[in-house]
């Protein structure tokens, strides 16, 4: 066998963008239209390789098992916090000071908000605000207290000020507590603002003067909303609100677990006696660093976009056969909305 015709097709049937490599070419046109690569997706900095989350790409840096090469120049450059590779030593020393998930701040601001009810919803200063967090805390309701109530609620803007913030009385009687984990006591909620009125305050200040029908993705006047499991908060609270205004650190890919060999991950949300204010602070940076990544401009990013369906999924196979691995993933596009995306027009 020709050893040198067998590895330039190896090369040619490798993945522009996870570099798998397949035998026959109509292997890796399969890969290409159940992988959905992009310029969206977690990407390493040194070897352009694409990962299907943070966390895989933190093993290709870091490890367990990590890329030797890749390892060694993160380990000179590479930011611990946002995985990005910086042009100097000195460069990331400056990077990293400002790239910190939770600084010192959301904890003393934390406890300052811990200080009875913030209501800022029907202020001026908070009208253009078009970004916010929501993050509650829940005791136990029901005969074996497994039923999650939302006892205190916590709303802020994009710069981590408080919207809202507020113990609340549930509908039904409080079986636990949970003060360990919680921090609540009865007589915080025994003249707490009821459920019913918190659920209409958040409500009305989300869809900030739209009706729920009109709310679309761009250029209305709803706010597009951040959060950590956002279905259970928005489910305690009785408050629906359309999912193309959500944005949900637990149901993002690039932040989901996707394998079991993960170390401890900086991007995960801390869980324990934590004020719902600081859980708000730590999704609300996490947004904003998604947000703010640089990816390349697509005129239509998403698979689903009816302006693709003919460019790549319904391309013929034997010309799908003919492009070269590049060619591929150039015609690629995401299976999920890439929040890099709501910086364009806002
Ligand atoms: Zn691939
Ligand atoms: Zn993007
Ligand atoms: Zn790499
Ligand atoms: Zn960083």
């Amino acid at each position: 066998m020709d050893y040198r015709v067998e590895s330039s097709e190896t090369l040619r049937n490798k993945c522009a963008a996870c570099y798998r490599q397949f035998n026959k070419i109509e292997h890796l046109v399969e890969h290409m239209r159940t992988s959905y690569h992009s310029a969206h997706e977690p990407t390493c900095g040194i070897c352009k390789k694409h990962c299907r989350s943070f966390e895989s790409l933190r093993e290709h840096l870091i490890g367990p098992l990590p890329k030797q090469e890749c390892r060694n120049i993160f380990s000179t450059r590479g930011c611990k916090f946002c995985l990005a590779i910086l042009d100097s030593p000195y460069a990331l020393r400056v990077h990293q000071d400002r790239c910190q998930l939770s600084g010192v701040n959301a904890g003393l601001l934390g406890r300052f908000a811990n200080l009875g009810i913030r209501d800022n919803t029907e202020n001026g200063s908070t009208r253009g605000t078009q970004v916010v967090a929501l993050a509650c805390k829940m005791v136990g309701g029901g005969s074996d207290s497994s039923l999650d109530l939302c006892a205190k609620v916590c709303l802020i803007d994009e710069y981590e000020n408080i919207i809202f913030q507020s113990y609340v009385k549930p509908l039904l009687p409080v079986t636990n507590y949970r003060y360990e984990t919680t921090g609540i006591r009865p007589e915080y909620l025994r003249d707490a603002m009821p459920l019913r009125q918190v659920q209409r305050k958040i409500q009305d200040f989300l869809c900030n003067g739209e009706p729920m029908w009109k709310i679309r993705p761009r250029g209305g006047k709803a706010r597009i909303l951040v959060g950590h499991g956002l279905d259970h908060d928005l489910d305690s609270l009785q408050v629906e609100y359309p999912q193309v205004m959500i944005r949900d650190t637990a149901k993002y890919p690039p932040l989901m677990k996707t394998s079991k060999l993960s170390n401890s991950l900086k991007y995960d949300i801390q869980t324990g006696i934590q004020d719902p204010y600081e859980d708000c602070v730590a999704t609300m940076k996490l947004y904003m660093r998604m947000r703010s990544q640089v990816h390349k401009i697509e005129a239509y990013p998403l698979a689903s976009d009816p302006q693709n369906r003919n460019n790549f999924a319904s391309w013929r196979q034997n010309e799908l056969e003919r492009m070269s691995p590049e060619q591929m993933l150039e015609a690629s596009r995401s299976d999920y909305y890439c929040w890099c995306l709501d910086s364009r027009d806002m």
